[in-house]
């Protein structure tokens, strides 16, 4: 199970869960949602799972850890006052599920993703036509962990934190050398958000085709094309 759960003006809280188990909560920016969804699916929770500190991925955490007693919260030390367990690079077990964690710094200092079950769950580092803002201002950490995320196989179902693809797609356009998939792909997510349906998630192999910040080469180019969507 993979759900997207729209949340605020324009996150989401992914749910995920192997059949039958319990159910991983992703950067949980609001409680009730979440527990709508787990109460009317007859679901429990696994344990909360954080990117990064910003307000947009946490603000449901307390109030999840209220309603659920002794639910597990898993960050790294950015998120220290809410997480239960402070995790680091590298492989991490919890309950049925064997989970990656991946140092992805530059949106925030300490920003980590989670890969389990051959889906990236990477906050606000990659995005589908785009990336995060780097608020860091360490440009250097971000374009070394969109390298690591660009390292995972094509068949990696990508399960980004915001629906910003149209806009990521629209300055795509205007940095990508062959714009034909680019198009194709705007059209297709046109399509979708008139529907009210989510652009996500995306896959690695498409976001190779799509994503101009992971066709970059070098920390150079990567610096003026973020500046750039920056201004855009
Ligand atoms: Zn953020």
């Amino acid at each position: 199970m993979l759900i997207p759960l729209p949340a605020l003006n324009d996150n989401y809280i992914w749910l995920y869960a192997k059949q039958n188990d319990r159910v991983l909560i992703i950067d949980p920016s609001e409680s009730q949602p979440v527990i709508d969804y787990l109460n009317r699916n007859h679901l429990l929770p696994q344990a909360i799972l954080l990117t990064h500190g910003h307000a947009d991925h946490i603000g449901g955490v307390a109030a999840l850890k209220q309603h659920y007693p002794n639910l597990a919260v898993y960050g790294s030390p950015e998120v220290a006052e809410l997480a239960t367990v402070l995790v680091e690079p590298g492989k991490v077990q919890i309950g049925n599920y064997t989970i990656e964690v991946i140092a992805t710094p530059g949106h925030t200092a300490q920003h980590i993703s989670f890969v389990l079950d051959d889906h990236l769950f990477c906050g606000d580092t990659l995005f589908s036509g785009g990336c995060g803002r780097v608020f860091t201002g360490d440009y250097a950490a971000m374009f070394a962990a969109l390298q690591r995320l660009k390292a995972l196989p094509d068949s990696t179902i990508v399960c980004a934190a915001h629906e910003y693809t149209l806009s990521n797609l629209r300055f795509a356009l205007t940095a990508v050398a062959d714009q034909s998939a680019v198009t194709q792909q705007l059209q297709r997510v046109e399509q979708l958000r008139a529907a009210n349906q989510p652009s996500l998630p995306t896959t690695l192999g498409l976001e190779r085709q799509i994503n101009p910040f992971l066709q970059v080469d070098t920390l150079d180019v990567f610096i003026r094309l973020r500046q750039a969507k920056d201004r855009f």
